[in-house]
Formats: structure tokens, sequence, C-alpha cells
């Protein structure tokens, strides 16, 4: 890890990161100790506002674990998030390609996860 203390969703904490090369300046969603790009380990998380733009989506009819399976059907998609990134996550029902959405976050089988809906 690197040595920041920030934790996200995946963590239970009520927030999307993403991480900053400091050398090339290129950021990226998953967290790493170096650049994907050109290997610099000075590497900085930050915290997104949520705020984006739908790329893709796809229903999901069913689920994977016996867990979700009361979730199902429900949406899963990649978003463009503003800050320069693109992360899978749940949508609303009903949100299309090219709509500009927000996260929330809602609990979803025993975690929380961020769930992107139009304002
Ligand atoms: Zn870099």
């Amino acid at each position: 890890m690197s040595g920041d203390a920030m934790s996200d969703w995946t963590e239970g904490t009520e927030a999307i990161l993403y991480q900053r090369c400091g050398t090339c300046s290129r950021v990226w969603y998953f967290r790493r100790d170096f650049c994907p790009h050109c290997g610099d380990t000075k590497v900085v998380s930050y915290r997104a506002a949520g705020s984006g733009t739908v790329h893709a989506m796809t229903r999901v009819a069913r689920a994977p674990s016996e867990a979700l399976r009361a979730h199902a059907p429900y949406v899963i998609g990649l978003v463009d998030v503003d800050e320069g990134f693109r992360m899978m996550a749940h949508l609303d029902d009903g949100v299309r390609i090219g709509d500009r959405v927000r996260a929330r976050f809602e609990t979803f089988g025993d975690a929380i996860v961020p769930v992107f809906g139009t304002d």
C-alpha cells in the first residue's frame, strides 16, 4: 500500500477514491503502489466528488451469489467519473448511456456500494 490512510467504499467508507501520479499526472481507479503508466511510486489518493457520465451499462438478471439474489435484476455500468477515470458501479434503473449521474451509497448484500443515478 502507499502510505496514505484514506479508505473507500470497499472498506465501508462512503467515498470513491482514485489515484494520481505525482510524476506524469495521470489518474486511475484501482489502488496501486506505483503508476501504471510510468511506474513511478509518487502516488497520491484523492476523493472523487462522485459525478460522471454513463459510458456503458448492462442488466444483471442472475445474481452471482445467494446473498445478492434478492437484488436481481439490477443494473451495472461503467461511469466516466469527472476526475478522469472510469469505474464499474451500480446504476439506477432507467439510467441511459450518456446520462449525467451522481453517486450515493447503498447497502448491497453485506457491503455498501456506490450507486449512480440521475439527479
Ligand atoms: Zn506516472
